[in-house]
Protein backbone atom coordinates (compact mmCIF):
# COMPACT_ATOMS: atom_id res chain seq x y z
CA UNK A 1 0.00 0.00 0.00
CA UNK A 2 1.17 3.89 -0.73
CA UNK A 3 1.84 6.11 2.18
CA UNK A 4 -0.72 8.14 3.05
CA UNK A 5 1.55 11.03 2.82
CA UNK A 6 1.89 12.72 -1.12
CA UNK A 7 5.33 11.74 -2.74
CA UNK A 8 7.60 14.75 -2.35
CA UNK A 9 11.59 13.06 -3.66
CA UNK A 10 12.22 11.48 -6.72
CA UNK A 11 14.01 8.79 -4.71
CA UNK A 12 10.55 7.66 -3.69
CA UNK A 13 8.77 8.04 -7.09
CA UNK A 14 10.72 5.66 -8.64
CA UNK A 15 11.20 2.77 -5.83
CA UNK A 16 8.93 0.95 -8.11
CA UNK A 17 11.26 -1.11 -10.01
CA UNK A 18 8.34 -1.38 -12.96
CA UNK A 19 9.04 2.54 -13.62
CA UNK A 20 12.92 2.31 -13.53
CA UNK A 21 12.68 -0.67 -15.92
CA UNK A 22 10.66 1.68 -18.60
CA UNK A 23 12.64 4.67 -18.14
CA UNK A 24 15.83 2.65 -18.80
CA UNK A 25 14.33 0.96 -22.21
CA UNK A 26 13.07 4.55 -22.85
CA UNK A 27 16.26 5.91 -22.64
CA UNK A 28 17.91 3.66 -24.57
CA UNK A 29 15.38 3.65 -27.38
CA UNK A 30 15.72 7.68 -27.52
CA UNK A 31 19.52 7.55 -27.68
CA UNK A 32 19.35 5.06 -30.48
CA UNK A 33 16.79 6.87 -32.42
CA UNK A 34 18.78 10.68 -31.40
CA UNK A 35 22.01 9.17 -33.14
CA UNK A 36 20.26 7.59 -36.40
CA UNK A 37 17.98 10.21 -37.89
CA UNK A 38 18.35 13.58 -36.25
CA UNK A 39 22.04 14.37 -37.14
CA UNK A 40 20.77 16.31 -40.28
CA UNK A 41 18.31 18.01 -38.39
CA UNK A 42 20.79 19.23 -35.45
CA UNK A 43 23.54 20.74 -38.05
CA UNK A 44 21.31 23.51 -38.93
CA UNK A 45 22.37 26.99 -37.06
CA UNK A 46 18.30 28.34 -35.80
CA UNK A 47 15.96 26.09 -33.97
CA UNK A 48 13.51 26.30 -31.02
CA UNK A 49 13.77 23.32 -28.22
CA UNK A 50 11.02 22.29 -26.02
CA UNK A 51 12.50 20.99 -22.99
CA UNK A 52 9.37 19.31 -21.03
CA UNK A 53 9.35 18.00 -17.59
CA UNK A 54 7.04 16.45 -15.47
CA UNK A 55 7.73 17.40 -11.68
CA UNK A 56 10.61 19.02 -9.59
CA UNK A 57 10.63 16.75 -6.62
CA UNK A 58 12.72 18.63 -3.59
CA UNK A 59 15.54 16.33 -4.14
CA UNK A 60 15.51 17.55 -7.94
CA UNK A 61 15.76 21.23 -7.03
CA UNK A 62 19.71 22.27 -7.30
CA UNK A 63 19.27 20.11 -10.89
CA UNK A 64 16.65 21.76 -12.06
CA UNK A 65 18.58 25.47 -11.16
CA UNK A 66 21.01 23.89 -13.20
CA UNK A 67 19.25 23.05 -16.27
CA UNK A 68 18.27 26.62 -16.11
CA UNK A 69 21.64 27.74 -16.41
CA UNK A 70 22.55 25.64 -18.78
CA UNK A 71 19.88 26.54 -21.27
CA UNK A 72 20.46 30.44 -20.67
CA UNK A 73 24.00 29.99 -21.46
CA UNK A 74 23.32 27.86 -24.59
CA UNK A 75 20.73 29.98 -25.68
CA UNK A 76 17.90 32.33 -25.39
CA UNK A 77 14.67 31.32 -22.78
CA UNK A 78 11.24 32.40 -24.63
CA UNK A 79 7.61 32.12 -23.56
CA UNK A 80 5.55 29.84 -25.57
CA UNK A 81 3.87 32.69 -27.21
CA UNK A 82 6.95 33.82 -28.54
CA UNK A 83 8.06 30.44 -29.26
CA UNK A 84 4.96 29.69 -31.42
CA UNK A 85 4.58 33.14 -33.07
CA UNK A 86 8.24 32.31 -33.89
CA UNK A 87 7.16 29.25 -36.02
CA UNK A 88 3.99 30.92 -37.34
CA UNK A 89 5.79 33.88 -38.63
CA UNK A 90 7.68 31.20 -41.23
CA UNK A 91 10.39 33.60 -40.97
CA UNK A 92 13.89 32.35 -40.35
CA UNK A 93 14.74 31.29 -36.94
CA UNK A 94 18.24 32.82 -36.14
CA UNK A 95 19.17 31.38 -32.85
CA UNK A 96 18.90 28.63 -30.95
CA UNK A 97 15.96 28.80 -28.00
CA UNK A 98 14.52 27.11 -25.63
CA UNK A 99 11.00 26.75 -24.46
CA UNK A 100 10.67 25.17 -20.98
CA UNK A 101 7.49 23.07 -20.92
CA UNK A 102 5.77 21.04 -17.95
CA UNK A 103 3.04 18.50 -18.02
CA UNK A 104 0.46 16.88 -15.81
CA UNK A 105 -0.37 19.64 -12.95
CA UNK A 106 1.98 18.33 -10.06
CA UNK A 107 1.97 20.60 -6.72
CA UNK A 108 5.67 20.53 -6.68
CA UNK A 109 4.99 23.31 -9.89
CA UNK A 110 4.43 25.97 -7.39
CA UNK A 111 6.49 24.48 -4.35
CA UNK A 112 9.70 23.93 -6.31
CA UNK A 113 10.02 24.93 -10.05
CA UNK A 114 8.04 28.03 -9.93
CA UNK A 115 10.12 29.93 -7.42
CA UNK A 116 13.28 28.67 -9.31
CA UNK A 117 11.99 30.00 -12.39
CA UNK A 118 11.18 33.17 -11.10
CA UNK A 119 14.92 33.16 -9.26
CA UNK A 120 16.14 33.25 -13.05
CA UNK A 121 13.85 35.69 -14.38
CA UNK A 122 12.54 33.02 -16.70
CA UNK A 123 9.39 31.64 -17.79
CA UNK A 124 7.77 28.32 -18.93
CA UNK A 125 4.59 26.58 -19.71
CA UNK A 126 2.55 24.67 -17.99
CA UNK A 127 -0.11 21.99 -18.98
CA UNK A 128 -2.92 20.86 -16.33
CA UNK A 129 -5.48 18.03 -16.92
CA UNK A 130 -8.35 19.96 -15.34
CA UNK A 131 -10.17 16.59 -14.30
CA UNK A 132 -6.95 16.34 -11.71
CA UNK A 133 -6.77 20.35 -10.46
CA UNK A 134 -8.13 20.72 -6.92
CA UNK A 135 -8.25 17.13 -5.89
CA UNK A 136 -7.51 16.33 -2.20
CA UNK A 137 -5.06 13.66 -1.43
CA UNK A 138 -7.08 12.31 1.19
CA UNK A 139 -10.92 13.07 0.24
CA UNK A 140 -9.68 12.04 -3.50
CA UNK A 141 -7.16 9.92 -2.70
CA UNK A 142 -8.22 6.72 -5.36
CA UNK A 143 -8.26 9.22 -7.95
CA UNK A 144 -5.38 10.73 -7.38
CA UNK A 145 -3.29 7.31 -7.05
CA UNK A 146 -5.00 6.39 -10.00
CA UNK A 147 -3.35 9.04 -12.49
CA UNK A 148 -0.12 6.50 -12.51
CA UNK A 149 -0.48 3.29 -13.90
CA UNK A 150 -0.01 0.45 -10.91
CA UNK A 151 -1.64 2.98 -8.55
CA UNK A 152 0.98 2.66 -6.48
CA UNK A 153 2.16 6.76 -6.23
CA UNK A 154 0.63 9.38 -4.33
CA UNK A 155 1.67 12.50 -5.87
CA UNK A 156 -0.50 15.80 -5.05
CA UNK A 157 -1.63 17.85 -7.84
CA UNK A 158 -2.23 21.76 -7.89
CA UNK A 159 -5.50 23.44 -7.34
CA UNK A 160 -7.03 26.54 -8.71
CA UNK A 161 -5.58 29.29 -6.49
CA UNK A 162 -1.70 27.68 -7.64
CA UNK A 163 -2.57 28.13 -10.92
CA UNK A 164 -3.81 31.96 -10.56
CA UNK A 165 -0.18 32.04 -8.76
CA UNK A 166 1.44 30.18 -11.79
CA UNK A 167 0.47 33.22 -14.12
CA UNK A 168 0.68 36.04 -11.60
CA UNK A 169 4.12 34.51 -11.34
CA UNK A 170 4.88 35.44 -15.15
CA UNK A 171 4.23 32.15 -16.76
CA UNK A 172 1.58 30.11 -18.89
CA UNK A 173 -1.28 27.53 -18.19
CA UNK A 174 -1.56 25.30 -21.17
CA UNK A 175 -4.58 22.78 -20.96
CA UNK A 176 -3.44 18.98 -21.04
CA UNK A 177 -7.08 17.60 -21.35
CA UNK A 178 -9.56 16.92 -18.45
CA UNK A 179 -8.71 13.51 -18.06
CA UNK A 180 -5.47 12.72 -19.26
CA UNK A 181 -6.55 9.87 -21.53
CA UNK A 182 -5.33 9.11 -24.53
CA UNK A 183 -6.81 10.52 -27.50
CA UNK A 184 -6.74 7.59 -29.83
CA UNK A 185 -8.61 5.38 -27.51
CA UNK A 186 -11.67 8.15 -27.72
CA UNK A 187 -14.60 9.15 -30.15
CA UNK A 188 -13.90 12.26 -32.28
CA UNK A 189 -16.70 13.54 -30.02
CA UNK A 190 -15.14 12.85 -26.95
CA UNK A 191 -12.02 14.13 -28.37
CA UNK A 192 -13.55 17.91 -29.02
CA UNK A 193 -14.94 17.65 -25.56
CA UNK A 194 -12.09 17.23 -23.60
CA UNK A 195 -9.89 19.63 -25.65
CA UNK A 196 -12.89 22.11 -25.51
CA UNK A 197 -14.11 21.86 -22.02
CA UNK A 198 -10.40 22.53 -20.41
CA UNK A 199 -9.94 25.64 -22.50
CA UNK A 200 -12.82 26.96 -20.64
CA UNK A 201 -12.54 26.15 -16.94
CA UNK A 202 -8.78 27.07 -17.39
CA UNK A 203 -9.98 30.48 -18.77
CA UNK A 204 -12.69 30.75 -16.33
CA UNK A 205 -10.57 29.47 -13.13
CA UNK A 206 -7.46 31.63 -14.41
CA UNK A 207 -9.36 34.67 -16.23
CA UNK A 208 -6.85 34.08 -19.16
CA UNK A 209 -7.07 32.57 -22.71
CA UNK A 210 -5.62 29.27 -22.83
CA UNK A 211 -4.01 28.96 -26.14
CA UNK A 212 -2.10 25.95 -26.26
CA UNK A 213 -2.78 22.51 -26.23
CA UNK A 214 -0.54 19.48 -24.66
CA UNK A 215 -1.04 15.89 -25.48
CA UNK A 216 -1.40 13.27 -23.18
CA UNK A 217 1.42 11.11 -23.89
CA UNK A 218 2.07 12.65 -27.09
CA UNK A 219 3.39 9.86 -29.55
CA UNK A 220 1.51 10.18 -33.03
CA UNK A 221 -0.67 7.19 -34.30
CA UNK A 222 0.05 5.74 -30.92
CA UNK A 223 -1.69 7.83 -28.39
CA UNK A 224 -3.14 10.64 -30.85
CA UNK A 225 -4.34 10.84 -34.49
CA UNK A 226 -1.64 13.46 -36.35
CA UNK A 227 -3.56 13.32 -39.36
CA UNK A 228 -6.98 14.54 -37.27
CA UNK A 229 -6.00 15.45 -33.37
CA UNK A 230 -4.19 18.61 -33.93
CA UNK A 231 -6.73 20.00 -36.38
CA UNK A 232 -9.52 19.28 -33.98
CA UNK A 233 -7.11 21.70 -31.53
CA UNK A 234 -7.02 24.09 -34.75
CA UNK A 235 -10.40 24.47 -34.64
CA UNK A 236 -11.68 24.97 -31.41
CA UNK A 237 -8.70 28.02 -31.11
CA UNK A 238 -5.46 26.78 -29.70
CA UNK A 239 -2.64 28.16 -31.36
CA UNK A 240 -0.50 25.23 -30.86
CA UNK A 241 -0.46 21.12 -30.66
CA UNK A 242 2.67 19.82 -28.40
CA UNK A 243 3.82 16.41 -28.93
CA UNK A 244 6.15 14.03 -26.79
CA UNK A 245 8.30 13.56 -30.05
CA UNK A 246 11.86 14.66 -29.21
CA UNK A 247 14.08 16.92 -31.24
CA UNK A 248 14.30 20.46 -32.23
CA UNK A 249 11.61 22.97 -34.16
CA UNK A 250 13.12 24.44 -37.08
CA UNK A 251 11.77 27.01 -39.71
CA UNK A 252 8.71 26.05 -41.79
CA UNK A 253 7.60 23.68 -39.06
CA UNK A 254 4.01 23.10 -37.80
CA UNK A 255 3.19 24.68 -34.68
CA UNK A 256 0.60 22.05 -34.67
CA UNK A 257 3.37 19.08 -34.25
CA UNK A 258 5.38 20.62 -31.65
CA UNK A 259 8.61 18.88 -30.85
CA UNK A 260 9.95 18.42 -27.19
CA UNK A 261 12.50 16.57 -25.17
CA UNK A 262 11.39 14.84 -22.13
CA UNK A 263 14.15 15.28 -19.24
CA UNK A 264 14.44 14.58 -15.19
CA UNK A 265 15.52 18.10 -13.44
CA UNK A 266 17.84 15.47 -12.09
CA UNK A 267 20.00 14.71 -14.94
CA UNK A 268 23.40 16.43 -15.00
CA UNK A 269 25.15 18.42 -17.58
CA UNK A 270 26.08 15.05 -19.87
CA UNK A 271 22.89 13.90 -20.25
CA UNK A 272 21.69 17.09 -21.07
CA UNK A 273 24.39 17.61 -23.84
CA UNK A 274 23.15 14.07 -25.39
CA UNK A 275 19.65 14.15 -24.95
CA UNK A 276 19.43 17.99 -26.28
CA UNK A 277 22.17 17.80 -29.24
CA UNK A 278 23.23 14.30 -29.77
CA UNK A 279 26.44 14.00 -27.33
CA UNK A 280 28.32 16.79 -29.40
ZN1 LIG B 1 0.77 13.92 -19.17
Amino acid sequence: MPDDKPIRNFSEFTKSSSLLEKTRVFARDIAIRLLSFQKSREMREGWIRFPYYHHVFDDERKGFEKHLRFFSNSGDVICIDDAIKLLESSKPINGQYFCITFDDGFKNWIENAVPILVGHSLRAAFFVPTGFIGLDVIKNRDQVLNFFPGGDRLVEFLDWKDCKAIIDAGMTIGSHSVSHKKLIQLSVEDVVDELKTSKEIIEEKTEKSCKHFCCPFGRAGIDFLPERHPQIAADIGYHSFLTGHRGPNIEGDSPFNIHRDHLLANWGEEQLRYFLFGGN
